[in-house]
């Protein structure tokens, strides 16, 4: 459903993206008052003012589980907004004649808004599971996000990601020459991998069945990750292209909280599509990316794609095992496995069992965290934090409790399908001395196939 949500032109926003300079403090209130007026639906006011104080979300917050902080019990976070709406923006005091609210916010406060949105929120939603009254912080505090995107106070690893992807079509700023270079390079890698010469992959066929678009860390730092998804797509004997055009499954606009960089981003990847008349998209293992192009984009377009739902590629996998297109050798890999739930992927994606159904056909020994799931605690690297190098220690410290998941598992493998978690998995790995591998589920299918003649 579409329920107060600005429906964004996507293709009207030409230069550097909102968010990249900051605002002087003598403008400030007008971009805030915008920023509220156009991301305060009746579903975020609902939540503002319906809790009851009860505390039952502290034990959903992975910051609060790790911490004991009461700071970052989701109820208090929330608060912080509240306040700051409730002084500077309400929407019926603001019309009453007595009412004066201040000039502008103080650094203070932008300080602790800016914290609690930025730094102790993953916008994990796992909160909203256990609050009796479906209050959701991190979709509260996504509204704080895009009113300090609106002045310009991002965290620096959140401004030149976008502003790359702005410029250059990707937030790597690979350029398409590079790209196509290195998907030829890994063409032939492939080819002598699988002993076939007449091996390709195909860069902008029109009309094939499925639009794979890659994550460019892939193209361009970790090529072996990318071999393992193509190698299964051609084992599955998939219609497949990738596009020079876009290549970039990423959207940290999403984590700005900028709804209209966020749209731009991925009308890139809807244009890839269009322009090659793919019939759909795979996405590379990525949780926002998938969260945006599945969910995002339709909800704010307010309409359905035309074309069906974005798929993940562990979607893809698990249709290629059950349809028979690809076989797999059942226990290369020493187990226990134990699969991470990525936020954005369960919880906020829908895709619960999938990854499961291939992780039973890779191994008999895939043992489950507790909770797991929905209900899954965030490894502590979403909502941007990953992806920003001035967050390390916070991103650990709140990651205790998947830490401490994990080793009650007694698993050797963590296998997990997005890149940050990924990220924020291993660092956790080094800071709690687990002693696991942490792979991508993609790795552990493309290690395990059975190639058949042909394929
Ligand atoms: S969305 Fe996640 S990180 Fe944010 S307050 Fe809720 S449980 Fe905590
Ligand atoms: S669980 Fe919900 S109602 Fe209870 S304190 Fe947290 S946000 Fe408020």
């Amino acid at each position: 459903m579409i329920e107060n949500n600005k429906q964004i032109d996507a293709s009207d926003q030409p230069g550097k993206p909102p968010g990249s300079e900051v605002i002087a403090p003598d403008r400030q209130m007008g971009c805030l008052r915008r920023a509220v007026e156009d991301n305060l639906s009746r579903k975020i006011q609902a939540m503002l003012n319906s809790c009851v104080n009860c505390g039952l979300c502290a034990e959903s917050c992975h910051y609060y589980c790790s911490t004991g902080d009461s700071e970052v019990i989701p109820a208090n976070k929330a608060a912080k907004l509240a306040r700051v709406l409730d002084t500077h923006f309400h929407p019926v005091k603001a019309r009453l004649p007595f009412f004066r609210p201040a000039e502008q916010l103080d650094e203070q406060t932008i300080a602790a808004l800016h914290k609690a949105a930025y730094e102790d929120c993953t916008l994990c939603a796992k909160c909203a599971l256990t609050c009796p009254m479906g209050i959701n912080t991190g979709e509260i505090l996504s509204l704080a996000r895009a009113m300090l995107c609106s002045i310009g106070h991002l965290p620096s690893g959140l401004v030149h990601p976008v502003e790359t992807a702005f410029e250059v079509g990707n937030y790597l700023g690979l350029t398409t020459e590079d790209f196509v270079e290195n998907i030829e390079w890994i063409a032939e890698e492939l080819a002598d991998e699988i002993e076939d010469e007449s091996f390709t992959i195909p860069i902008d066929k029109p009309n094939a069945e499925l639009l794979y678009i890659p994550h460019p860390l892939e193209a361009r730092d970790l090529p072996f990750l990318l071999m393992y998804a193509l190698k299964i797509l051609h084992a599955a004997g998939e219609d497949y292209t990738v596009s020079s055009y876009d290549f970039d499954t990423v959207n940290y606009a999403y984590y700005q909280g900028s709804k209209a960089n966020m749209m731009r981003i991925a009308q890139r990847v809807l244009d890839a599509r269009e322009k090659l008349q793919a019939k759909s998209i795979g996405l590379a293992p990525c949780g926002h990316g998938y969260r945006v192009l599945r969910w995002e984009v339709e909800k704010y377009l307010g309409k359905r794609l035309d074309f069906p739902p974005v798929k993940s590629i562990v979607e893809l996998i698990e249709g290629y095992l059950r349809q028979g297109r690809i076989r797999v050798e059942k226990d290369k890999f020493e187990g226990p496995i134990t699969y991470h739930d990525p936020c954005n992927i369960a919880r906020r994606g829908g895709i619960i069992e999938a990854p499961r159904n291939v992780l039973n056909a890779v191994t008999s020994n895939l043992v489950e965290m507790h909770p797991n799931r929905a209900r899954n605690f965030c490894c502590g690297g979403g909502g941007g934090l990953a992806s920003s190098g001035d967050f390390g220690k916070i991103r650990v410290t709140a990651g205790r409790k998947k830490a401490e998941q994990i080793r009650e598992t007694g698993a050797r493998i963590v296998a997990t399908n997005c890149f940050n978690c990924m990220t924020q998995i291993r660092d956790l790995s080094k800071e709690y001395d687990l002693g696991i591998e942490v792979k991508s589920i993609v790795e552990l299918v493309s290690e395990s196939l059975i190639m058949q003649a042909g394929s």
